[in-house]
């Protein structure tokens, strides 16, 4: 269970009350869909890091073995704390390897 407020208690307005308090308020959860990354077709080539607009896809020391036997020494997953669900990503991905998956199935 996260710690972190829901959106739905953010003060009117937007107001941000102090710098880098943001990171204490739960935004994923006003998604409708959420990238899924197939770790097996991803290739690693980081743009789907370098496209999200809110710096939520993580780049993890994390090894992995594709079926064909490709090792990786990272891993990237998405933080669905604060992912917003808008599909760049997956939008940009060049291999396809990112789902947008209903929230509601
Ligand atoms: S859906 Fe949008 S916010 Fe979520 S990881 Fe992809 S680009 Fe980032
Ligand atoms: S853009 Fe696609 S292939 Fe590249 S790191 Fe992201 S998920 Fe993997």
């Amino acid at each position: 269970m996260s710690s972190l407020s829901s959106w739905k208690e953010l003060v009117i307005g937007g107001t941000i009350t102090e710098p880098g308090s943001t990171v204490n308020v739960r935004t994923g959860t006003w998604r409708t869909k959420k990238p899924v990354i197939n770790q097996d077709a991803c290739t690693r080539c980081r743009i789907c890091w370098e496209y999200c607009p809110e710096g939520v896809i993580q780049e993890l020391d994390k090894p992995f073995v594709s079926k064909k036997g490709i090792k990786y020494a990272v891993t990237y997953e998405v933080n669905y704390d604060y992912c917003k669900g808008c599909g760049i990503c997956a939008n940009e991905c060049p291999v396809k390897a990112i789902d947008m998956v209903s929230e509601y199935e």
